[in-house]
């Protein structure tokens, strides 16, 4: 569904749709593993500056590798949205940016071709609301480094001492990040 902004300037577009897996291309990274159901409108937010803010709720099953294990790992994006976009010659770069304008300052994204295209909108949502970091449960124990075992699965009893400064640099990382 395509978003004109020729449209919006009557009146604010609804939409209520359910996608099935390999409607949006989400890349190899992240898996859709259930219908994709989204209902919302789209609204002309400024009409000198010709934003399209579009709004709504979105429910999804999604799957990625767990960072750790690389066992598929289940992401629930369940929740609502609110994605702004600009048409393209206010874009100072790529992706989203911070724009001001005046009174308020806006993350925005930005259109071509006088429009929107619904998916890349819902696609955009799903993959800003996807975790960080991708475990499939937090206290994954991850894949042994030296025999390869799911260590979640079977301890294989490997003694695995910290070899090299990068290893160390990560879990110190981890164990930051935790707190
Ligand atoms: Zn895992
Ligand atoms: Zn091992």
């Amino acid at each position: 569904m395509f978003i004109r902004l020729q449209d919006l300037e009557l009146r604010s577009v609804p939409f209520s749709v359910a996608l099935p897996a390999g409607e949006i291309d989400f890349g190899d990274r992240v898996r859709q593993t259930g219908p994709l159901e989204a209902s919302g409108e789209a609204v002309l937010q400024n009409e000198t500056l010709e934003e399209i803010r579009v709004r709504g709720r979105l429910h999804v099953d999604m799957e990625a590798d767990c960072d750790r294990c690389l066992e598929p790992a289940g992401f629930v994006i369940d929740g609502e949205f609110d994605l702004s976009y600009l048409p393209e010659r206010l874009a100072a770069g790529e992706g989203r940016e911070e724009v001001a304008l005046g009174e308020r300052d806006i993350d925005a994204a930005f259109y071509t071709d006088g429009g929107i295209e619904l998916k890349d909108v819902l696609r955009e949502h799903v993959l800003l609301a996807m975790p960080m970091r991708k475990l499939c449960r937090e206290d994954c124990k991850g894949i042994c480094p030296l025999c390869g075992a799911n260590r979640n699965v079977s301890s294989c009893g490997c003694e695995v001492k910290p070899v090299d400064d990068r290893w160390e640099a990560l879990r110190e990382q981890e164990v930051r990040s935790k707190k």
